[in-house]
């Protein structure tokens, strides 16, 4: 019989479809965890901690694609970068700067996500629409030859309130689209990363193409644990 974290993974991968990502999230999570999964065949994992993040890619199989999906601080950029597939929690030009500059150190472009902040929480990080704007419009952007910006991410608010949480998915979809117009060498937006567990399918049907999900695959944290 097939473990629960591969029953819980068809689960997922029935209500995504074809047409949407999957990044199996698997921060504070155990390695072999992520075997059972990747042994039903994932192999997008997400992690939120560069630590972690950098122990499981030197432990784990290398055909693995590695999302940084939490925080990121700059001086940590240098950890991940030789391997990282996608940074979804880019939140400051700093950030982003540092990024090229690890990219051009590893000989490689780094694909990045912009976070986008629509959630009413103070805590949640990210550019608001306009701060996007004038992102993508700076002229330092056009010089960053390492970085490849392929989309947006957002976190909707923690809340019952689905009315809510889908007028901010909307907003994100509305600026992603905008961004198709854009005519720029190392902005190529085709990722829309929204939705966790307890809101993917609202995401998908406001047009997320990538979602992230944790506890539905391997179980709820705890993070009373060390890591
Ligand atoms: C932890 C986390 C997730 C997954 O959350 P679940 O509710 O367990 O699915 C998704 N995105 C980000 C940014 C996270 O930090």
């Amino acid at each position: 019989m097939s473990s629960a974290i591969a029953q819980n993974l068809q689960h997922v991968l029935a209500l995504t479809g074809k047409n949407v990502s999957l990044v199996a999230v698997s921060k504070t999570k155990p390695n072999d965890m992520l075997m059972e999964a990747y042994a039903a065949g994932q192999r997008h994992f997400g992690e939120n901690y560069v630590q972690e993040l950098a122990g499981k890619y030197k432990a784990l199989p290398k055909d693995i694609c590695w999302h940084m999906i939490g925080h990121l601080q700059s001086n940590k950029v240098k950890y991940i970068a030789p391997f990282v597939h996608l940074i979804h929690g880019v939140d400051s030009p700093g950030l982003l700067k540092e990024i090229n500059k690890q990219g051009q150190k590893n000989n490689r472009i780094i694909n990045c996500l912009l976070q986008v902040h629509v959630a009413q929480e103070e805590t949640k990080f990210g550019f608001d629409a306009n701060e996007i704007n004038t992102l993508l419009q700076s002229p330092e952007l056009a010089t960053y030859n390492h970085v490849c910006i392929q989309g947006l991410m957002t976190m909707g608010s923690n809340t019952d309130n689905m009315d809510q949480v889908k007028a901010e998915f909307l907003q994100v979809k509305q600026l992603f689209d905008g961004m198709q117009e854009l005519n720029l060498p190392n902005v190529d937006p085709q990722i829309l990363s929204m939705g966790m567990s307890g809101d993917f399918e609202l995401a998908m049907a406001c047009g997320s193409n990538m979602v992230r999900v944790g506890s539905l695959i391997f179980g709820e944290r705890n993070y009373s644990k060390p890591l």
